[in-house]
């Protein structure tokens, strides 16, 4: 007989809460659930692994870690780049695989209903079937719904959309001690009190376990325009941000890659850039525009209207690209992180700051570099202020200070930490030193009163 907390009880209890095989332990943990993909975490077997398929079942399994006391450490499908979902030695890995199903697409509500486990490419997939679009588009299209809000996902196609907090409109979700609750629907306005799934998204695991979520879906427009539109400099790109979106007209995708951080990306994927050679060597980086629009009529007249004064604005050129290589190319920047990660980048910074503070920041960054010999790639979200580093220094102690001197740049010129990667265990450091004090003692108290025991992902965010 085991006593009544032992880890045996706990997987008995888990076994027969949700069956033999959705409990996983020992040699049937496969490697995957030991990481997501963040450079700098560590590999790290769970104690146990359950793979819930129904709101239900994950509620019988906080219960019964709650009364157990065994930390809970939910995991999507693994892609996040903050070590999110990596999980503790004694901790029970909740894998929400199994959950994945679209419960609905609501056509004449504009609304997806879809269980946490269904990945976006699966969603879109669906989504095209019918004419329709869920907006968010992360690099990453493995990357489950359920991940996607925990992190806030936000993507290339933010500067028109916005990121996952401006499209989710409902959840259901799970506290510690196993309630269900929802909050939110298929509605756009409420002022009822509290908004709780405004605070449940981009909280990394840390106050509950997301069963449902309500998204709303837009009419897939037809037609698009893909440019690629070298500069001489960084300054010139950064000011013709705000010139562009001044216009009226909010393109689809507007990223910055510098020079050297676009050949590398489009080696990987086999992209010819189709520049000449005078051109390539006077563009110091380059802008990546998509216009999107309903009719071809409109799309030509926008893009003549964005070709005219991306030339007024220093480009050196404006290259439209046709379907394929504007595949290639969109392909070419989804894979920027692999190719970081294939170079040997030992960090990611995913900052965000004022648009208008870039060239400031940039220029603080390259001094930085200079002054701590590593190597600094940049390429980003541009249009939203949020710029990807890649920090090459392999010197643990120099990269620290390198960040920390980076994030606390960004925050005094009134940007964050983390646009969308999420803090995770290892931006942690970064956040609890740089971070307001009273700001991050409300952020545990909130975290106390979903999760007073601290048992959901533990030692993540706070
Ligand atoms: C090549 C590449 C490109 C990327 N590009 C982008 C990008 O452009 N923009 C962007 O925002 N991100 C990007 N990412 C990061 C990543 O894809 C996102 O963070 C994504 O939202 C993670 O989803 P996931 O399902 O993999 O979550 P996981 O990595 O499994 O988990 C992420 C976090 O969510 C928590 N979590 C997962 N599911 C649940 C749930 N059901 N309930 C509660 N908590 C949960 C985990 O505990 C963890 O804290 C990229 C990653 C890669 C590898």
């Amino acid at each position: 007989m085991h006593d009544e907390t032992s880890p045996e009880a706990f997987l008995e209890e888990l076994r027969s809460a949700l069956g033999e095989r959705s409990v996983k332990t020992g040699e049937d943990i496969s490697d995957d659930y030991s990481h997501d993909e963040a450079l700098t975490a560590g590999w790290q077997r769970p104690f146990a692994v359950a793979i819930p398929s129904t709101t239900e079942q994950v509620s019988a399994i906080a219960r019964i870690a709650s009364r157990h006391g065994v930390p809970i450490v939910p995991r999507g499908s693994g892609t996040g780049l903050s070590g999110g979902a990596v999980p503790r030695p004694d901790s029970l890995l909740v894998s929400f695989e199994a959950m994945d199903e679209i419960i609905e697409i609501d056509e004449a509500n504009h609304v997806a209903v879809v269980q946490p486990g269904v990945t976006l490419a699966v969603l879109d997939q669906a989504l095209a079937e019918v004419g329709f679009v869920y907006p968010v588009f992360p690099g990453e299209l493995g990357s489950s719904l359920g991940g996607n809000v925990a992190t806030n996902a936000g993507g290339m196609r933010a500067v028109k959309y916005g990121v996952t907090r401006h499209q989710v409109l409902g959840l259901e979700f799970v506290l510690a001690g196993g309630e269900i609750m929802r909050s939110g629907g298929k509605y756009v306005k409420s002022s009822s009190g509290y908004d709780l799934v405004q605070l449940i998204i981009g909280s990394e695991g840390t106050l509950a376990l997301v069963t449902e979520v309500t998204i709303r879906i837009y009419p897939r427009p037809g037609f698009s325009a893909t440019m690629l539109v070298p500069f001489a400099s960084l300054p010139a790109i950064s000011n013709a941000v705000p010139e562009l979106l001044g216009t009226g007209v909010t393109p689809l995708v507007l990223e910055y890659m510098d020079a050297v951080g676009l050949s590398a990306m489009s080696a990987r994927v086999g992209f010819e850039l189709g520049v000449s050679d005078a051109i390539k060597n006077a563009a110091k980086a380059y802008l990546f525009v998509i216009l999107e629009e309903n009719s071809q009529s409109s799309l030509d007249a926008e893009t003549e209207t964005f070709s005219e004064l991306l030339l007024e604005l220093g480009a050196l050129d404006v290259f439209l690209l046709n379907e394929a290589s504007a595949a290639k190319l969109l392909e070419a920047r989804e894979g920027a992180f692999w190719v970081s990660k294939a170079l040997g980048a030992n960090d990611l910074v995913d900052v965000v700051v004022p648009r208008a503070e870039i060239p400031a920041y940039l220029e603080r960054v390259n001094s930085i570099a200079a002054d701590s010999e590593s190597f600094i790639s940049a390429a980003g979200h541009v249009g939203d202020g949020n710029i990807h580093f890649s920090i090459f220094q392999p010197d643990e102690t120099k990269r620290y200070e390198v960040i920390r001197e980076m994030l606390d740049f960004g925050l005094a010129l009134g940007g964050s930490i983390s646009a969308e990667h999420g803090i995770g265990s290892e931006k942690r450091k970064y956040l609890l030193e740089l971070e307001d004090a009273d700001k991050l003692e409300l952020m545990r108290r909130i975290k106390a009163a979903f999760d007073p025991q601290g048992i959901l992902n533990p030692g993540k965010v706070i």
